[in-house]
């Protein structure tokens, strides 16, 4: 009898698992895939930022950025693929390291509910219990009824990561982050990439001014954007695949990528025999304390309600454990940032100035340009800007968002300041190191307090 039985070794999973064990309890784990690391690790975050940064170094290269200009430039598609796939295989080994340190169990199988106390693994036949079980289960690929998946023409992110040669033509359904982020890499490569989107603006999650500011640089770069289109069928073709617009019209490519989503996953599980069922979007209902509505079954990441993003899921993660163990435990859900990597990269933290127009909250925006960064212009980065919106009376910051270089690692600053109820005062009068970046997000809290020093 486990302490804890961990179902699923995603970002959320490996790392609940992790934090449980160092709080001295006896941990098990069931993945139903032979590596650890979840979405995210496997076919996620990590292989999609290897091919991101490779691809970003070789498309400088073409573009002859800075001066630079290289002839006869050839890219081994071959080669790249292998970086990405040691690139995860490196990452997914570092855990099974992180369990035999810790001391955790893992069974190797796919976990079905017996009861409330009891998960078999059906591959092995194993019958585990434990004292709280932990659903991980994470996510899939989002598939509509009007479109026809062949994973080969018209495919879902896990095989966008891995096309055997560059697709002269590609059009990608959704124009959300992942499709975004994919959609650039091929582009980056030499494919003719069209993005569909169905709401009147990219990345809609986002602050609206971050939409409409990216839409702008993906546009020149070369990314052919529609927004407000309904796509009623997607079909792969005996060549290549079709995808059929509202009003008639038809697009052809070599291959097509559906991004329009991701569903919490719980098939197999057999949640009915523990007492549980999903939502009507398939999510495990949850408390503020990550418990279920049996108190000993909690569930954290993307099969619960809230962001999909692998850092949201961790932290849920040490939250859930931590309230098994100690009686509290708790995630600060508007210090939760998130980021486009894309070139320039999107991101943002906190409140957007919708969601504050829209719950009454006065508040006030001090905005500061690449261009005017020094640190930026030595780059040969001054596209983009980051914004700080700061409540009108206390200062108080509620919300940071940007676009340009890198600016993803500057938010890691914006995030911590709202974790500690920072005020754009108190960012702005922070020494920031020169040249840097940072300096950016000091100058847009200074703009939002009283006035910035660089414009
Ligand atoms: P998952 O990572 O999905 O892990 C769930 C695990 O449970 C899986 O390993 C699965 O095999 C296992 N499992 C499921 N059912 C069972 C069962 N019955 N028995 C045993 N095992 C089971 N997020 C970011 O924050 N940053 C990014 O840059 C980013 N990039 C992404 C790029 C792509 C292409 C994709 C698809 C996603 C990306 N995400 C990113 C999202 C991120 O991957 C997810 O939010 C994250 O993986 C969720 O973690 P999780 O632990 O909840 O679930």
């Amino acid at each position: 009898m486990y302490d804890l039985l961990v179902i699923g070794a995603g970002p959320g999973g490996y790392v609940a698992a992790i934090r449980a064990a160092q709080l001295g309890m006896r941990v098990g784990v069931v993945e139903k895939e032979k590596a650890l690391g979840g979405t995210c690790l496997r076919v996620g975050c990590i292989p999609s930022k290897a091919l991101l940064e490779t691809t970003e170094r070789i498309y400088e290269v073409k573009k002859g950025l800075l001066g630079a200009k290289v002839q006869g430039l050839e890219v081994d598609l071959k080669a790249l693929l292998a970086y990405k796939d040691k690139v995860v295989q490196a990452n997914t080994q570092g855990i099974e390291f992180l369990f035999k340190k810790n001391g955790i169990a893992r069974h190797l199988g796919t976990a079905r509910f017996l009861s409330d106390r009891k998960v078999l693994v059906e591959e092995t036949g194993e019958e585990l219990s434990a004292r709280f079980i932990l659903i991980a289960t994470g996510s899939a690929p989002l598939i509509p009824p009007w479109a026809q998946v062949d994973f080969e023409r018209v495919v879902t992110s896990t095989e966008a990561l891995s096309f055997p040669e560059v697709p002269q033509r590609l059009i990608v359904v959704g124009g959300g982050v992942i499709g975004l982020e994919l959609g650039v890499v091929w582009h980056r490569l030499g494919a003719e990439v069209v993005v569909l989107e169905y709401m009147d603006r990219i990345l809609p999650t986002m602050d609206a001014e971050l939409s409409r500011a990216a839409e702008k640089v993906f546009k020149k770069e070369g990314l052919a954007i529609r927004t407000g289109v309904r796509v009623t069928a997607v079909l792969p073709q005996a060549k290549g695949a079709r995808v059929e617009l509202e009003g008639g019209e038809v697009l052809e490519a070599d291959r097509v990528l559906l991004a329009v989503g991701r569903r919490p996953y719980t098939e197999g599980l057999a949640l009915e025999n523990a007492g549980l069922a999903t939502d009507e979007k398939g999510r495990i209902p949850v408390d503020e304390h990550l418990r279920t509505p049996i108190p000993h079954i909690y569930a954290i990441g993307d099969v619960i309600r809230g962001p999909m993003l692998a850092h949201k899921a961790s932290e849920e993660g040490i939250a859930a454990v931590e309230h098994m163990a100690k009686g509290f435990g708790h995630v600060d859900y508007q210090a939760i940032p998130s980021v486009v990597y894309t070139h320039p990269e999107v991101a943002g933290v906190g409140y957007t100035e919708e969601e504050l127009k829209e719950k009454g909250i006065p508040y006030k925006v001090g905005r500061f340009p690449y261009a005017a960064s020094g640190r930026a212009r030595a780059m040969g980065e001054t596209e983009g800007f980051v914004k700080v919106l700061a409540h009108a009376k206390t200062d108080r910051i509620l919300g940071v968002h940007g676009i340009g270089a890198r600016v993803g690692d500057i938010l890691a600053e914006a995030a911590l300041a709202i974790f500690f109820k920072a005020s754009a005062e108190d960012v702005g009068r922070a020494p920031h190191h020169h040249p840097s970046l940072s300096e950016i997000l000091k100058e847009a809290a200074l703009a939002a307090w009283e006035k910035p020093i660089h414009l």
